[in-house]
């Protein structure tokens, strides 16, 4: 089969491949498609007792929504922003991706704030009331957005009075992480999660290839750009096409926003995706790579050495890391730049 071919109908495999049941081998291969996190996540493992695995996977999944959602009560991040300034307990899993999303954001330069969350409420992008606010609320919100106030201190976490945060840019990684945790604790070779954009492989196939991930056309989200072939990788998407609404005068505002104004970010890049070995990591840093945009993406991309990255600028030219040349294969007519080290 040409690449053509192959590009055109690989949603289609993918959906039968994750679609088929088990087969007998020295172990069995299961999936399982669930709603959690507001996404749609498919699971497929291969392992023994592989539908057990999924049962487990499925129930750590539902525990850390409870944990992680920044609209469930009782949650860890629901705590910390209706404490009022007082420090608050919270889980490892919480503590282990505040830590993370501190780290990214200083090393994006704050391009990644998990303090934005009341400025994505005020757009509505939490609850899907969208609609563009007015500049005052936005200027007022700001001055209570900065991620270096999070006091974190091994489980305690303080955070100031009228700040809030959120950890929807990095929590569907983490919880990915987990789950690939879980399948080769539980003895699994081979498996593939996708939860929403966020695609995060174990080993390779059952018959012993690589994993094809295929990367979302931005322009057209319908069909798959580029195939990535890997494996234990996650391979991790941030686009402006996920969420976003078109006003009445026909501008189009996104979920991605730029703690720098409080606006969708506007930086020359329409999607993001990271490969890298933890989904955690490579969550947080599409996040942050999209509001970053075109020229200084490439320049975090040098200083960190530990990721490769494909962009799409939205004059349609996808940039690829030299990393990912050798398992990159083009499904699009856009043209194609490899960014090097040098
Ligand atoms: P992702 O799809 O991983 O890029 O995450 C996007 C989500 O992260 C959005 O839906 C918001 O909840 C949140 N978010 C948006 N912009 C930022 C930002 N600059 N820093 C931190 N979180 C953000
Ligand atoms: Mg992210």
């Amino acid at each position: 089969m040409n690449m053509s071919v192959m590009c055109r109908l690989f949603p289609l495999m993918a959906g039968i491949l994750l679609l088929t049941g088990c087969t007998k081998s020295p172990s069995e291969t299961a999936t399982r498609d669930l709603f959690a996190m507001d996404t749609y996540m498919t699971m497929k493992v291969t392992a023994p007792g592989a539908e057990m695995l999924l049962t487990e996977a499925a129930d750590r999944i539902g525990s850390l929504e409870e944990t992680l959602s920044v609209t469930l009560p009782d949650s860890d991040v629901a705590r910390i922003n209706a404490a009022d300034g007082a420090p608050v307990t919270v889980s490892a899993d919480t503590a282990v991706i505040l830590q993370k999303a501190l780290d990214i954001g200083d090393t994006s330069g704050g391009a990644l704030d998990i303090t934005l969350y009341p400025v994505l409420r005020t757009w509505g992008f939490t609850t899907d009331e969208m609609h563009v606010p007015d500049q005052e609320t936005i200027t007022d919100l700001l001055q209570h957005v900065d991620h270096s106030q999070v006091e974190l201190s091994g489980n305690a976490v303080r955070l100031p009075e009228n700040m809030q945060l959120d950890l929807g840019a990095l929590a569907k990684g983490y919880t990915g992480d987990a789950v690939m945790q879980l399948f080769r604790n539980g003895g699994a070779a081979s498996a593939i999660i996708s939860l929403g954009g966020n695609v995060q492989t174990l080993g390779s196939r059952p018959d012993g290839t690589p994993w094809q991930v295929g990367v979302t056309d931005p322009f057209s989200p319908s069909e798959t750009m580029c195939i990535l072939s890997v494996e234990d990788k996650a391979v991790i998407t941030s686009g402006n096409y996920e969420r976003y609404f078109t006003d009445e005068n026909g501008s189009r505002w996104w979920h991605i926003l730029d703690p720098a104004d409080g606006y969708p970010a506007d930086n020359g890049l329409v999607s993001v995706t990271v490969v890298g070995e933890e989904g955690l990591y490579c969550d947080a840093l599409s996040t942050a790579l999209f509001v970053e945009g075109t020229e200084q993406a490439q320049i975090h991309w040098r200083q960190a050495q530990d990721f490769e990255m494909l962009l799409v600028t939205e004059d349609g030219r996808i940039l690829l890391t030299e990393g990912l040349s050798d398992c990159f294969t083009n499904c699009s007519s856009y043209p194609v730049e490899v960014i090097t080290r040098a």
